[in-house]
């Protein structure tokens, strides 16, 4: 399995980070987790073939985590149209909200996403959901606790013995845990710094320090970063709370689990 951080922003325009999106590599099929800004460009730039794509998993419809989907459909469909590359079947997998946001995408972009020229379909998963969308893959769903009534789902890698976590936007939550117990990396967002008392709903770094620790992953990387100014010191807090390896995330960073 091996892990692709191709958008490490967040809502903020950000000199050099893109919007979220982890590409996941595992069970023979390529996978996105969230689709930011630009995941199209930073696709190519990584050498992972649009048409190679089998899964996009969303966590949440916040605009930076799905701002790209509708480029990289549009991309898709028109490479297919004129004869390219095109992926065999495309699942774009969410929680509950995924048919509406479709439906708001056919209304805004037009009926071309009905018919993109390859086969495309839409699945809401359930909380506590687990699916194997390759052989021998299985994707582990919980709904970490973000934005009030907003669902965001953390989701879980497993191939054998091979374990990636990505944590959504989450705050301090069980299922965030579940989810990271044992993985061999687990991409977190990056939080709010130790005594940041805005109601932002996102983990501290003390809390994603405890929460790695508890959860024995190996490697932990760190992404999601809002504010250049603030990135060393959210890592060296959460390293206080955690012996492991610790990575900050850059744009187009590679990680095999
Ligand atoms: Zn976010
Ligand atoms: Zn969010």
């Amino acid at each position: 399995m091996r892990l692709f951080t191709l958008g490490t922003g967040a809502f903020a325009p950000h000199p050099t980070r893109g919007g979220p999106a982890v590409a996941v590599l595992a069970g023979g099929g390529q996978f996105l987790v969230d689709a930011g800004e630009n995941v199209g460009r930073s696709m190519r730039r990584a050498k992972l073939p649009l048409e190679a794509l089998d899964g996009i998993f969303l966590t949440h419809f916040h605009v930076d985590h799905i701002a790209g989907l509708p480029a990289l459909l549009f991309a898709m469909y028109v490479e297919a149209g004129r004869g390219g590359p095109k992926p065999d079947r495309l699942t774009i997998f969410g929680p509950p909200g995924l048919e509406n946001l479709r439906r708001g995408f056919l209304n805004a972009y037009g009926d071309w996403l009905l018919e993109p020229g390859f086969e495309l379909e839409w699945r809401e998963i359930p909380p506590d959901g687990e699916l194997a969308p390759a052989a021998g893959l299985k994707v582990v769903s919980r709904r970490v606790e973000h934005s009030g009534d907003l669902i965001c789902y953390g989701y879980r890698f497993v191939e054998q013995d091979k374990i990636a976590t990505i944590s959504g936007d989450s705050t301090f939550c069980e299922a965030l845990l579940d989810l990271a117990r044992g993985a061999g990396v687990f991409v977190c967002e990056s939080g709010k710094a130790i005594g940041d008392r805005s109601d932002a709903p996102h983990l501290t770094t003390k809390e994603i320090g405890l929460l790695a620790t508890d959860a024995g992953v190996g490697q932990l990387v760190l992404t999601h970063f809002v504010d250049p100014a603030d990135e060393q010191r959210l890592a060296e807090e959460v390293r206080q709370y955690f012996a492991g390896e610790l990575v900050v995330a850059q744009d187009g960073g590679v990680f095999p689990v």
